[in-house]
This record gives structure tokens, C-alpha cells and sequence, in this order.
């Protein structure tokens, strides 16, 4: 027996039925296991009434459920949005979001602790880099935000902070899932894309692969392997600068993913893959929101199927930079427009408690 208990999340179904096998047990009971993992979120081992004795007590000897015990909860005073420090085993800290839009509930998941990417106006970022998270964590995040779903539904009271609640909001479950939480995903690919597969799995959570976008800074490889993968995921790709050395006054990682062979990586996805790319900007007043910029923008993405989503700067103590008005954002899709490159700018959320875009970080 390994001295390391063994992770159910790190397992794929396959995997989890072989293991089970391997203690000669039946795939029937791999199956009930995996349906009280992803299916009922059950959140303990001796909750899972309906198993074999012989299961259990392998699975309490070698296994762990690897729950992410809650730190800290944080709500927004508009109710959208609630953020969760969250507990790994080794006493690192990740921040989850539960974020809710008009018609949805999306999860926004952290890849790594911390960030090599060292973008300047993100709070991550300027943690610099602590480790990858595995499979098992990341997958732990989605399960906890279903989990807090299925908790609260039908029971308005518990939902009931001010403004957040509506009929429809009752009986959900996680169905949208964005890695743009802390990290870069496409540094993580392996533990990324096998959490991405075991949510998507059809006996399980059964998550839709185009209800998931992962975001990226720019990491060549990872874009070129999406594509030759033919991962069904949406792409987000962080631009935030049209020409190289503007591009890389904000994004550090540019120095290693130049702007030219980013675009040629993006081509070969979008050709590959017949799909669009989603470009993320952080929108920053008086840095990279003028007309010049969006004229650069549209220049740029001209003739590439591609989505611009403009994101008024949320702010970190790290950066002193300030978003743009919603005056110069409108300029800046109208001028998208004129290259046919549509765009949106994203509602903000959750800002009053630090869990916009950019400004995830553990801070005590
Ligand atoms: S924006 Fe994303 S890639 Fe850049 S430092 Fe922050 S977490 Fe890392």
C-alpha cells in the first residue's frame, strides 16, 4: 500500500473502475462510486450508504476524498458572487468564484497556486509562482461550487442576500466552468485537461465541453496542442496589447511567446479547429483603451473569426492603473465593429470582495 492516500478526484472513470478491479471488486461498484462522486457531489465516504464492505474499507484505508476544506467565504454586496478561500493539504491557499450572470452560474477555477506569468495588473501575478495545482484540486473546485448549488436549492432562504435571488435560480447545478481563477491553465495542461475530462464525463457531472473556456496568456504550445487534440473547450486568449513591445510593458510572458508567433498559433487553432477565439482586454485608462489601440486591435484580428471581450481594469495593490470609463469601451467596440470583430465588455462581479478578473491572490 502507498503511504500517500490515493485522490478519487485524480481519477479518471477508467481509472477509478481499474482500481477498483485491481482489489477484485465489480465494475457495478465503480460505477456506484463514481455516480456518488460526480453525480450526488457526496461529500463524505460514509455517506456513500450503498457500498460493499470490502469497497469501503479499501477506500478508507488507501483512498481520500480530497475535499477542499473552506478557509474563507466572501460574499459581494450585490449577492452575484461569492468567493472561497480554499484549503489544500500542504497549507496552501486557492481562491474559487461562484459567479452568477443572468441565466447561469459559472465557476471560475484556479490551475495553479499563484502564477509564473507575472502579468502586471494581476493580483496572482504579482504572488509569483508556488506550484501546479493536480487534477484532484482542480476537480475538488467545481464539485465544492455544485455542491454549494445543490445545498442552497430550493431553499430560498439560504440564498436570500439582496438582489441575488430569483425563482430560477433554485435547483441548479454547475453547468459552466472558466479556468481563469489563479494560474495559467495551459502551463498545467496535463492536470487541466484530465480535470477537464473527468467533469465532462457523461456518467458524472457531465459538464458540456463548450460550457468551458480556458484562458490563457499565450502559451504557443498549449494553443498548438488544443488544436492538434482537437480539445472541444472554448479558447481565450489574453492580447491586452496589439504590438509587441506594448504587449509586453503589461504581459511578461511575451518575451518568451512573441506577438507574431502567438497569431500564427492562433491562425493554425482557429483554421484547425474551425472555431473562434475569444481575445481578452484588459481595458486601462490612458494605457491601452485609445482609438489608436482598438484601430491596432481590429487591425490585428481582421479576417479571424474571433470574439474581443473588453475588461475595465479591476484593481490590485500591486498596479496603480485605472479602468477605463464605459465612454472610451463603447468607442473601442465601435471601432471593433468597423473591422467586423464583435465584442463585448464583460459585467463586472464581485470587485467590492476581490474576485473580478485579475484580482485573485491568498492573502491573509
Ligand atoms: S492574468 Fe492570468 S496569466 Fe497573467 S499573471 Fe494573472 S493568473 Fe497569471
Amino acid at each position: 500500500m502507498s503511504s500517500a492516500p490515493l485522490n478519487l478526484y485524480d481519477f479518471t472513470r477508467a481509472g477509478l473502475t481499474a482500481l477498483v478491479a485491481e482489489w477484485g471488486l465489480s465494475p457495478v461498484h465503480a460505477a456506484r462510486l463514481w455516480n456518488y462522486l460526480y453525480y450526488e457531489s457526496t461529500d463524505t465516504l460514509a455517506a456513500m450508504s450503498d457500498l460493499p464492505a470490502r469497497l469501503k474499507t479499501r477506500l478508507e484505508a488507501e483512498t481520500t476524498l480530497g475535499r477542499l476544506p473552506i478557509a474563507r467565504e466572501t460574499h459581494s454586496s450585490d449577492g452575484f458572487t461569492r468567493k472561497y478561500l480554499l484549503a489544500l493539504a500542504d497549507a496552501h491557499r486557492i481562491e474559487t468564484v461562484l459567479m452568477r450572470y443572468t441565466g447561469r452560474v459559472t465557476a471560475c477555477v484556479s490551475s495553479q497556486v499563484g502564477c509564473a506569468m507575472g502579468c502586471v495588473f494581476c493580483a496572482t501575478g504579482q504572488m509569483g509562482y508556488t506550484r501546479h495545482l493536480t487534477t484532484g484540486e482542480i476537480v475538488a473546485q467545481a464539485v465544492h461550487v455544485d455542491r454549494v448549488l445543490r445545498a442552497t436549492a430550493g431553499s430560498a432562504p439560504a440564498l436570500a442576500e439582496p438582489g441575488a435571488v430569483s425563482p430560477h435560480h433554485r435547483h441548479e447545478r454547475l453547468r459552466n466552468i472558466v479556468f481563469m481563477g489563479m494560474g495559467e491553465p495551459l502551463h498545467n495542461y496535463d492536470a487541466v485537461m484530465k480535470a477537464i475530462d473527468i467533469l465532462c464525463d457523461s456518467a458524472g457531472m457531465a459538464l458540456g465541453a463548450k460550457k468551458i473556456s480556458v484562458s490563457t496568456v499565450g502559451v504557443i504550445p498549449g494553443i498548438v496542442r488544443l488544436a492538434d487534440e482537437r480539445r472541444p473547450v472554448h479558447l481565450a486568449v489574453s492580447l491586452h496589447g496589439a504590438t509587441q513591445a506594448e504587449r509586453l510593458a503589461l504581459v511578461p510572458a511575451a518575451r518568451a511567446w512573441p506577438l507574431d508567433q502567438l497569431m500564427d498559433a492562433c491562425r493554425y487553432y482557429t483554421a484547425k479547429l474551425e472555431r473562434r477565439i475569444f481575445f481578452e482586454w484588459t481595458l486601462i485608462e490612458g494605457k491601452n483603451d485609445g482609438q489608436d489601440q482598438a484601430h491596432a486591435v481590429g487591425s490585428l484580428l481582421r479576417g479571424m473569426p474571433a470574439q474581443v471581450n473588453l475588461i475595465p481594469l479591476n484593481p490590485t495593490a500591486g498596479y496603480a492603473g485605472a479602468p477605463s470609463h464605459n465612454a472610451a469601451a463603447k468607442q473601442f467596440q465601435s471601432i471593433l465593429a468597423g473591422y467586423g470583430l464583435p465584442s463585448t465588455v464583460r459585467q463586472r462581479r464581485g470587485i467590492d470582495i476581490g474576485a473580478g478578473c485579475g484580482q485573485l491572490a491568498v492573502a491573509d
